[in-house]
């Protein structure tokens, strides 16, 4: 079995009268040290899945087995859990602690998991050796990014889950970016996930997953993955 396998879920907002469909459906599966790229309109039903992979929201119907456990089952603490121990989040805004510095906020990591890297060693991977002291308002769009990433990979998560990561970025910091999300996968085993409505990046990812009109539309798989730096968009 896959390391993760979404099979047939469902998610239905209420607002009102009319039920909305998010996620109609949604079946797909993502290897171990894989980059998968969910790839979709706005709309389309990318963040829902997300939350859900990440234990933030539950889903109506369906199976959602990690590592071969259904968290669809879990209850709250069982989710509250997992979200610690075994996710990291890499949002479009960084969300860092202002009145931190970048080792110290990748030092909060530590205090989630025993088993946490080294601060340093996670921000010199990622390019931030020199970095360490400065607080987010000191440092770039690119840097904060980077020292986000630095303090999810620092929990060692199973799953590194990344909402439009590059969005806020312009175009050789969000290839910057990237390249450190694919490296990470290839290199460290962690499996990563990023929903975007830019398909110009699909090249990068092992596995591509369209979502449209909250359904699957196709799963492309390169087995032949481009190096971030040779694609362009
Ligand atoms: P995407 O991430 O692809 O833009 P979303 O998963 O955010 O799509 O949204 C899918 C659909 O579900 C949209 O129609 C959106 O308006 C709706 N939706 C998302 N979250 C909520 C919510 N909390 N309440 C009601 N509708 C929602
Ligand atoms: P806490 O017990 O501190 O409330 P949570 O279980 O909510 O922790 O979150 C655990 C980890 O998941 C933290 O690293 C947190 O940053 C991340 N996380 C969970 N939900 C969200 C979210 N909605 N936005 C940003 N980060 C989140």
């Amino acid at each position: 079995m896959a390391y993760i396998n979404v099979i047939d879920e469902y998610k239905r907002y209420h607002m009102g009268d009319t039920t909305i469909a998010a996620n109609d459906g949604i079946s797909f599966s993502v290897e171990k040290g894989e980059v998968a790229v969910i790839l979709g309109p706005s709309g389309a039903g990318k963040s829902t899945v997300l939350n859900i992979l990440g234990g933030m929201d539950s889903c109506d119907e369906g199976e959602i087995v990690i590592d071969g456990t259904d968290i669809a089952k879990y209850n709250e603490k069982q989710l509250t859990t997992y979200r610690r121990n075994d996710v990291g989040f890499v949002f479009q805004f960084y969300n860092l602690v202002p009145n931190l510095t970048a080792k110290e906020n990748v030092e909060l990591a530590s205090q989630i998991v025993s088993d946490a890297l080294d601060p340093e060693d996670v921000l010199k991977s990622v390019g931030l050796s020199e970095r360490l002291d400065n607080f987010p308002a000191q440092l770039s769009g690119g840097e904060q990014q980077r020292v986000t990433i630095a303090r999810a990979i620092a929990k060692r998560p199973k799953l590194l889950l990344c909402d439009e990561p590059t969005g806020a970025l312009d175009y050789e910091t969000g290839k910057q970016i990237l390249t450190i999300l694919q490296d990470t996968a290839h290199n460290t085993g962690t499996t990563v996930l990023i929903i975007t409505h830019n398909s110009a990046i699909a090249p990068m990812a092992d596995r591509v997953i369209r979502i449209n009109d909250a359904k699957v539309r196709n799963v492309t798989i390169n087995d032949e993955p481009k190096p971030v730096a040779e694609i362009e968009w």
